[in-house]
């Protein structure tokens, strides 16, 4: 297959442009290179026959409308955003340009290129935005976890924004009967995700001896899927998810950030232990504004429409996880003064 993937040096964008060249697919990687890209994330396939870059906005319409013509993809993976809450909360302009402007732009180039192709090629091209749980808003501790179904209610300028791209493409997919596809997931984590998202920021602060922030009393619960599961999510929806439906995916992993960061320090006592446990280094810090309480997602759907379901355990994946930072110790470090002039050591799960 001819793929185009957004955002493809971001953490799950690479995880899935890695995934892809490695299955023989032939793969564009579209990105802006904006702070959050890093191209170490893709350098195991950049020399591969079947991968190119391509540096580009996907609010450049020019060139987005190029990229289609020139490359003529069979499918496009949409993972571009601006992912980040903290920066959301601090800064919305760019969430608002990139994820609904940004994504609006795509569509529009999709939809020429669709209209452009002949019968059968037209019939099996999709079209995949990847979206966020986040675009439910918050659960109380005793309500159900969010289905396809769940009426949209984001809290965050960054959910907004994500709230906002998911109505597009579901607009250009009943009104111009684009092929597409949404998917809505929880909180990722594994290899190459940026510095500033919570896990990183544990590892990085409990290993340098710096204070662990966690945010408020550290209740906030958030449901954690394994990176690589959610690759083989995206994968599965492409291949069989229905055009215009939307799936959820999750791994069935709630935990308290608390619990989460304590278990992560717990973890690092054994593989790298300090002289005392890290978890006395863990400090509560000023709540995030509109802090959702919990995210849990019903994943019941791409389970029986996808045959697709997580294969790691959170305990598994953590574990995982934190062999690849400790071997990696360079990544944790990137962008040090950056992450301390925004305060970011304050991260948060998320997107
Ligand atoms: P990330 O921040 O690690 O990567 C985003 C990538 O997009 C970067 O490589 C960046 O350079 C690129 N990008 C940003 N603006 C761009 C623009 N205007 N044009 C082209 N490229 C641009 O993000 P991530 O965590 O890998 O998330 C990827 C997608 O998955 C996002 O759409 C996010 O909303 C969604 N998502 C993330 C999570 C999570 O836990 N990380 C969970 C659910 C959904």
């Amino acid at each position: 297959m001819r793929v185009l993937v957004t955002g493809g040096c971001g953490f799950i964008g690479s995880a899935l442009v890695r995934r892809l060249v490695a299955d023989g697919h032939e793969v564009v990687n579209l990105d802006a290179m904006t702070y959050a890209g890093d191209a170490r994330t893709v350098a195991e396939v950049s020399r591969a026959n079947n991968y190119s870059f391509l540096k580009a906005d996907i609010t450049d319409r020019a060139a987005i409308s190029d990229a289609f013509k020139t490359f003529k993809p069979q499918q496009v993976f949409h993972l571009a955003a601006e992912s980040h809450v903290d920066r959301s909360i601090d800064g919305p302009g760019v969430f608002i340009q990139t994820n609904l402007v940004g994504t609006s732009i795509l569509l529009d180039c999709a939809l020429e290129y669709w209209r452009s192709l002949p019968g059968e090629a037209a019939d099996a091209f999709r079209f995949l935005h990847v979206s966020t749980d986040e675009v439910y808003g918050t659960l109380a501790m005793t309500d159900v976890a969010f289905r396809e179904d769940t009426p949209y209610a984001p809290n965050s300028p960054y959910a907004a924004s994500k709230a906002g791209a998911d109505h597009l493409v579901r607009a250009w997919a009943e009104t111009y009967g684009l092929p597409a596809v949404i998917t809505n997931c929880s909180n990722n984590y594994g290899p190459f995700q940026h510095p500033e998202k919570l896990i990183p920021t544990v590892i990085r602060t409990a290993l340098s001896g710096a204070d662990i922030p966690v945010y408020g009393t550290g209740e906030n619960i958030r449901d954690w899927l394994y990176v690589e599961d959610h690759v083989a999510g995206l994968i599965a929806a492409m291949a069989t998810g229905r055009a215009g439906r939307k799936y959820n995916f999750g791994g069935d992993a709630e935990r308290t950030n608390i619990d989460l960061v304590r278990d992560i320090c717990g973890l690092l006592d054994q593989k790298r232990p300090g002289t005392a446990p890290y978890a006395d280094q863990i400090r509560f810090v000023t709540d995030r504004p509109g802090h959702d309480l919990r995210y849990a997602v019903n994943a019941a759907r791409a389970k029986s429409e996808l045959s697709w379901a997580a294969a790691v355990t959170l305990d598994e994946g953590l574990s995982q996880t934190l062999d690849w930072y400790l071997t990696h110790p360079e990544w944790l470090s990137r962008d040090p003064a950056e992450i301390a002039r925004l305060g970011l050591s304050r991260s948060e799960g998320d997107a």
